[in-house]
């Protein structure tokens, strides 16, 4: 034999491994996977005819020429063949989903068409190889041209891959450069050394070898997919976050807008209201100003409710225990319930046990709001009968666990509908319940306030005949000095005209609003303290007057057009030519929104009033401000 094709045979092994493997292992779906797969058929094939033109050549005695020309242009058409199929599993390397094609494609195929026909037509133009007159095997001019395409199409599909290189790994592109040496270094040694030595196609399978397992490893694969999809979910839960963060802060944007604007006219209403109630002596008007009042005041616990529950689902909502009387609360409490009992027709009945330390330490005013929440709703649901609101405690070391029950004799609650009861904006029984007005917070709120008190609510209910709701609030106790006994006093004590808490008629103070009715409600409010009131429509108008006038207490609106609240603060703390640069600066607002009063504070402001502004609340912050000097207290 003339040939030496130990490497050829080789490679046969190299190349089954690989089919075999890649039938086994790999996803037969993948693009690169099935294009890599022709590639080495293809050069099985060329590999094979390599070795049967071998034994062709040497024994061509025995083989007719034209058989041994048909064999051997095949083999160099098979070669043209692995190119051109190698072309395509490298588009699809680089794009597995369609393996785009570009004009250089169209040309490299243009040129193997035209080497294969070269090839195929050797035996008239004995270009590439050709048998003599001794039937002797002999290379034409263009022998090399082979070995020649075959390094350009490696070198073209090295820079192509290089230039995308983006899209691989480390792993991936070390894979690609040692599968382009061994090809290359192959083609090399096969032009070095004789050619009766076959090496070229057992480099490629090597080559190969090294690409199939470096590019296309079935695990690899897949875990190159699950990080793929990893990145996009993680991309995509970016994008929801963002989406949840944006319509979480439109929903407060919309809360706090809501809140101001309800807010707004509700404080011309009530403050109005007041005027009237304090200048009027006519009966008539005067009930029908406490229809005015108790109607405003319903509508700010709606407006309070739905703030309190949006700080509850944000998680801002916070405790502050303080230390306090039960007595006081208990009376508060009763107070309010016991005059809608009796309009209502109601027996109100208050129990106490005489034995409950007084004096305790907790949220008074989230206690006040739960107990208040439970009567009001009894109440609401009782046409006829009474309620019971029922005080105990049972002490826990030194403390105490406060247990109050509110019982009625109402519309009670189904049995299915218990469980959703604490559910935000649920309103059950709505056939029966339809005429009564609720958002269906109250009790969500409550049950969420008791939690945050590391209490417990639990309700009883016979549909028909009437509810129990019963809460257990661990308090601190301060005092053991007992409540006593609970005695029903100032409840129907008649309604006292509201008097001021004090005169100050050498006391200046200033307010900015840019709604005049505010205006008039806060200077006709603070009427009977003879202050001289100064009033300013806008923050420029502020910074004009406070420049020659000083001022004991500067009351400064938030939202006002052009120039707001905060903005006039910052340009009044700037200004350093005016007189007022201690005198304290409130801010008066109807935002009432959690955080508000923090973000004030930090903007230079000394307090803060919340629109609607009650009378006692105003006067209180005016007694704290203005020097005291100045004051005259008028309360015993
Ligand atoms: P609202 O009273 O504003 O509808 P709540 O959260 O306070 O909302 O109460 C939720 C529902 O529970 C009410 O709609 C009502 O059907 C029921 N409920 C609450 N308290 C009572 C009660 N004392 N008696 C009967 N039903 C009640």
């Amino acid at each position: 034999m003339k040939y030496d094709i130990h490497f050829s045979i080789a490679a046969f092994i190299i190349y089954i491994v690989l089919l075999v493997s890649m039938r086994v292992q790999y996803n037969r779906e993948l693009n690169t996977v099935k294009k890599l797969r022709n590639v080495i058929i293809c050069l099985f094939a060329t590999n094979l005819l390599d070795v049967v033109t071998a034994y062709t050549i040497t024994y061509r005695a025995h083989v007719p020429v034209g058989i041994n020309y048909c064999l051997n242009a095949a083999f160099f058409i098979f070669e043209a063949l692995c190119l051109a199929l190698f072309v395509i599993y490298i588009r699809f390397v680089i794009d597995p989903e369609k393996g785009r094609k570009n004009i250089f494609d169209n040309i490299n195929l243009g040129i193997l068409v035209i080497f294969a026909i070269i090839c195929a037509t050797s035996f008239l133009t004995h270009l590439i190889f050709y048998f003599d007159e001794n039937n002797d095997y002999q290379h034409g001019i263009l022998y090399n041209l082979p070995y020649a395409l075959g390094l350009y199409f490696q070198v073209f599909a090295l820079v192509r891959l290089t230039r995308n290189r983006k899209q691989f790994n480390k792993r991936q592109f070390y894979s690609v450069i040692g599968f382009f040496s061994i090809s290359v270094l192959g083609s090399i040694i096969q032009f070095i050394i004789p050619g009766s030595v076959f090496v070229l196609y057992f480099a490629l399978s090597v080559a190969a070898f090294i690409g199939m397992f470096g590019l296309e490893t079935p695990d690899y694969i897949k875990l190159e997919k699950t990080l793929t999809k990893l990145r996009q979910s993680e991309e995509n839960l970016k994008v929801a976050v963002e989406r949840a963060e944006a319509a979480d802060s439109a929903k407060s944007e919309f809360l706090a807008n809501m809140s101001h604007e309800i807010r707004t006219p509700i404080n011309a209403v009530l403050g109005m209201n007041e005027l009237i109630s304090r200048e009027s002596e006519d009966k008539q008007i005067l009930t029908y100003s406490e229809n005015i009042k108790d109607a405003g005041q319903t509508l700010l616990s709606l407006i309070n409710d739905i703030l309190d529950f949006s700080k509850i689902e944000a998680g801002k909502m916070e405790l502050i225990p303080v230390d306090y009387e039960l007595s006081k609360l208990i009376k508060t409490v009763s107070n309010i319930i016991k005059v809608r009992c009796e309009e209502k027709g109601l027996t109100f009945n208050v129990e106490v046990n005489p034995d409950i330390p007084n004096v305790l330490n907790g949220d008074e005013v989230r206690i006040r709001q739960v107990l208040i929440n439970l009567l009001n709703n009894a109440v609401k649901y009782t046409e006829k009968g009474r309620i019971d609101f029922t005080i105990d405690f049972e002490a826990v070391n030194e403390d105490i666990n406060l247990i109050v029950s509110v019982k009625d004799t109402g519309v009670g609650i189904k049995e299915k509908d218990i469980d959703a009861l604490f559910e935000s904006f649920k309103r059950v029984d709505l056939e029966k319940n339809r005429k009564r007005e609720g958002t269906g917070l109250g009790l969500s709120i409550t049950k969420s306030l008791v939690d945050m008190m590391d209490g417990s609510i639990e309700v009883k209910s016979t549909y028909g005949e009437g509810s129990e709701f019963k809460v257990v609030i661990p308090q601190i106790v301060i005092q053991q000095t007992p409540i006593g006994e609970y005695k029903d006093t100032d409840i129907s004590e008649p309604k006292e005209k509201y008097r001021t808490m004090f005169k100050a008629p050498t006391a200046k103070i200033l307010v900015v609003d840019d709604v005049k009715v505010n205006l008039m409600v806060f200077s006709g409010l603070l009427k009977n303290t003879e202050m001289k009131i100064s009033m300013a429509i806008s923050g420029a108008q502020c910074l004009e007057v406070i420049k020659n006038n000083k001022f004991d207490v500067i009351f400064l609106d938030h939202m006002m057009p052009e120039m707001d609240g905060i903005e006039t603060m910052k340009k009044l703390k700037e200004d350093s030519t005016h007189c007022n640069q201690d005198t304290p600066v409130i801010m008066l607002t109807a935002n009432a929104i959690l955080g508000a009063k923090e973000q004030y504070i930090d903007s230079g402001f000394n307090d803060y009033l919340s629109k609607p502004v009650f009378p006692k609340d105003l006067e209180e912050m005016l007694i704290k401000y203005i020097p005291k000097e100045k004051i005259i207290m008028t309360e015993d």
